[in-house]
C-alpha cells in the first residue's frame, strides 16, 4: 500500500503514520525527521536544509526529491510506504506521480488529516518531544508524570526551534500558500480521504484504519494489479 498524509504541521501526521507503519507492516517516511537527522549530523544536506527549517519555509524542491528517490529506492518499501510530509508542493506531486508511473504504480490513498490553525497553535506551542526516545508530549493534553522528562525512558524533553510562536505562524502560511493546493489535485485524482483530526487520536486512528482496510480488501478481491 502506498499512501500519503497530508496536513497542516501539528495535524498529527507522525502520531498516524507510525500507526499506520504498525498496523500494516509498511514503512513510515518522515521527510522532516529525515532532515532534522541530517541537520543532527551536520551532514551537506543538513547544512542546506537547516536554514530553511528555522525560518519555517520549505527546503528546495531538488533537495527533497533527490532525498525522498533515493529512500523510496530502498527495500523497505517494496511492499509499500507511508509519506508523512511529502509531497509539499504541487511540483514535488508531480514528480512523484512520475517516479511512481516509471514503476507502473499508483499512490493507493492520500490522507487528509483535516485541523484548524487555531489547533495548531495550541498543539504545537505546547508540544515537547524526548530528545533521546522521541516520544510526543503536550503539556496540556498529554503532559509528563514528571516536568521536563520522558515518561518512557526518562530522557530529557525539549521543544523543536521551529515550534516557537514565530515560526508556527510562518509554517501555517506556507501550507496554506504551497501545500493546501494537493489537496484539489488528490481530489482530481479520486484518491483523497479527509479525516477530522481533531478528534481524539484514538478515533482518528479508527476512522484510518477502516477506510485503509477497506482499500486493501477491494485490492485483494480485484487481485495483483500495478498498484498493489
Ligand atoms: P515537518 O517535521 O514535516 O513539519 O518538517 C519540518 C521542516 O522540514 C519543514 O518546515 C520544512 O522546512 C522541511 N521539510 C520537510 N518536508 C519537506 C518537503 N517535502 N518539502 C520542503 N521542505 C520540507
Amino acid at each position: 500500500m502506498r499512501l500519503v498524509i497530508l496536513g497542516l504541521p501539528g495535524s498529527g501526521k507522525g502520531t498516524q503514520g507510525i500507526r499506520i507503519s504498525e498496523d500494516f507492516g509498511i514503512p513510515q517516511i518522515s521527510t522532516g525527521d529525515i532532515l532534522r537527522q541530517a541537520v543532527k549530523e551536520g551532514t551537506e544536506l543538513g547544512r542546506k536544509a537547516g536554514r530553511y527549517m528555522e525560518q519555517g519555509q520549505l527546503v528546495p524542491d531538488d533537495l527533497m526529491v533527490e532525498l525522498v528517490v533515493q529512500r523510496l529506492a530502498k527495500e523497505d518499501c517494496r511492499a509499500g510506504f507511508i509519506l508523512d510530509g511529502f509531497p509539499r508542493t504541487i511540483h514535488q506531486a508531480e514528480t512523484l506521480d512520475a517516479l511512481l508511473k516509471e514503476k507502473d504504480m499508483v499512490l493507493d490513498a492520500v490522507l487528509k488529516l483535516q485541523v484548524s490553525d487555531e489547533a495548531v497553535i495550541r498543539r504545537l506551542s505546547h508540544r515537547r518531544l524526548c530528545s533521546r526516545c522521541g516520544a510526543d508530549y503536550n503539556l496540556l493534553t498529554k503532559p509528563p508524570k514528571e516536568e521536563g522528562i520522558c515518561d518512557h525512558c526518562s530522557g530529557g524533553l525539549y521543544q523543536r526551534e521551529d515550534d516557537r510562536e514565530e515560526t508556527i505562524a510562518q509554517r501555517l502560511q506556507v501550507y496554506h500558500r504551497q501545500t493546501k493546493p494537493l489537496e484539489a489535485y488528490y481530489r482530481d485524482s479520486g484518491a483523497l480521504s479527509i479525516f477530522d483530526a481533531e478528534k481524539d487520536v484514538e478515533e482518528v486512528s479508527a476512522n484510518i484504519k477502516g477506510v485503509l482496510k477497506s482499500l486493501s480488501t477491494t485490492q485483494l478481491a480485484q487481485g495483483p494489479t500495478s498498484s498493489g
